[in-house]
């Protein structure tokens, strides 16, 4: 375990100053946030430090035997096989950050002296970006998401085939009651941590979401991500229902195709059939809004999809028509024939050829999931624990001259001020997130650059230590999740890019 000094002892208790609660801890018993202890006096982060092993054995990059220059064969030595980064999950904080940070190790990387600044960032301005995969209506864009009864965030603009939830923030996190600080606080956690998290849209749906994990939308746990918007799936899927079918539709929330008026089938010459859609054309075979948003067909409210249909224009309809109606997933379908009254007939068997196409829209479809990426903003105490003149460190990442990392996974840094960075949650390692009760997020944040840089950027040379005393207080070994690139690799760089 990491100790972290003790600045202040009275009546027999230490003093936490890894945030501004600053609690008096005493002996065998933990601080407010459950992430330092005393222990015998010492102030303990109480999680283990994690490095990223990255092996052969274990599966990682495989080094060439003959890699090294000067080398005529792998010597058998394993270092050679292993190679290793310090993560800040359990590296501890250092608060005020007028101090160097916990962990600022040095390595090489071939050739190249490299350095990693190491540490569990307080971030009050975070969040969580959300994306569900589903066409399903979670509810209003801008509708309040909450977790038992507290504002946590928002739905926010859809994205192709996914929902979107912005949850978090510096208003909901400091901005509102305690209560709605604390909560916030604890769903942000629980959902970076990898746990499931119950909220409620206003307006909307019942979630539980798991990053990583199908979305469960009123307690039924979503399967499929569309195949596309229904005009796309016209498009794909037109040839396999030549000779099949005179007629097909394909319901959704967003684009509701139509078979013989699209493109796609006039280009097929399929005749037209006189069918009549209630929504508001796009272009041809393209329509919008044939229904409100639901959870029923392709993301709307309905359940019989007749309901968008108008009347067949007796003109060019004929009984004896062969419709199909699908959704985007193809979870959901029907076979229809006109009677003699130009009304659609739900037929009870789907020939063969039909199901076999209702099934490849099903098999295109991938997995629902939900990913949550951390969202934070490396605030200027923090990057004074990089450097004593921070703004050469936010200089440092936008000029490519630093890389940032999350739990060792690569962080995309926003343009513009500032350093705020956005981090796939389900690749760091477990655990990787803490908090502290003012409210704040405690997220890993690693800062890697060239030594040389490092100095330059008015570094903490002093405190700089090789990567092997870091290794030695290190618990918890743990192999790369993601297929990202190593954090010390060239390519990460501007100059080896
Ligand atoms: S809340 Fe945690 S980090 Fe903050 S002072 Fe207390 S023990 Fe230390």
């Amino acid at each position: 375990m990491v100790k972290q000094r003790v600045e202040s002892v009275a009546n027999g208790k230490i003093r936490c100053d890894a945030c501004p609660v600053m609690c008096y801890i005493s002996d065998g018993r933990s601080g407010a946030c459950d992430r330092y202890a005393n222990v015998g006096g010492e102030l303990i982060r109480v999680d283990p430090l994690t490095i990223i092993e990255n092996t052969i054995s274990e599966g990682g990059n495989v080094v060439p035997f003959l890699a090294q220059p000067g080398e005529s064969e792998w010597d058998g030595d394993i270092v050679h096989a292993t190679r290793s980064f310090v993560t800040a999950v359990g590296a501890g904080t250092t608060y005020p950050d007028y101090k160097p940070a916990p962990f600022i190790v040095s390595q090489q990387e071939n050739g190249v002296d490299m350095v990693t600044v190491v540490t569990e960032g307080i971030f009050s301005y975070c969040g969580a970006k959300v994306k569900i995969d589903t066409d399903r209506f979670l509810g209003s864009e801008t509708a309040t998401v909450r977790v038992d009864g507290e504002a946590i965030g928002h739905v926010t603009t859809g994205e192709y085939g996914s929902q979107m939830l912005s949850l978090g923030g510096v208003h909901h996190l400091t901005g509102g009651s305690q209560k709605e600080g604390r909560i916030t606080c604890d769903a942000l956690l629980r959902l970076c941590n990898g746990e499931s998290v119950d909220m409620q849209v206003d307006g909307g749906v019942n979630l539980t979401i798991k990053a990583g994990a199908a979305p469960v939308i009123n307690d039924v746990e979503e399967s499929r991500m569309r195949v596309g918007c229904g005009s796309a799936t016209i498009g794909m899927f037109a040839k396999q229902w030549m000779g099949h079918v005179d007629e097909v539709v394909v319901v959704d929330d967003h684009i509701t195709g139509v078979l013989s008026e699209h493109q796609a089938g006039r280009l097929l010459d399929v005749p037209a059939t006189g069918i009549r859609i209630k929504g508001r054309r796009s272009t041809p075979g393209r329509y919008f809004q044939v229904a409100e948003p639901g959870i029923g067909w392709g993301g709307t409210n309905i359940s019989d999809p007749l309901t968008i249909l108008g009347d067949f224009d007796p003109k060019t309809a004929w009984p004896g028509m062969r419709m199909l109606m699908v959704s985007t997933t193809g979870e959901q379908y029907g076979y229809y024939i006109l009677d003699d009254n130009l009304r659609p007939e739900l037929q009870i068997i789907l020939p063969a050829a039909l199901q076999e196409s209702v099934e490849i829209i099903a098999e295109n479809c991938e997995p629902a999931l939900t990913s949550v990426l951390f969202i934070g903003g490396a605030g200027g105490s923090l990057r004074a624990g990089v450097t004593t003149n921070p703004v050469r460190l936010t200089r440092s990442v936008k000029e490519a001259l630093t890389h940032v990392s999350c739990g060792g996974v690569p962080a995309y840094v926003w343009p513009g001020g500032g350093i705020t960075v956005m981090a796939d949650v389900t690749q760091m390692p477990s655990n990787a997130f803490g908090y502290v009760p003012t409210p704040a997020l405690v997220a890993p944040i690693e800062f890697t650059m060239r030594l040389d840089d490092y100095r330059a950027l008015g570094g903490h040379m002093e405190a700089v230590m090789p990567i092997e005393q870091a290794l030695e207080l290190a618990e918890r070994k743990v192999t790369p999740i993601g297929r990202g690139p190593w954090p010390t690799e060239s390519r990460n760089f501007r100059w080896g890019a």
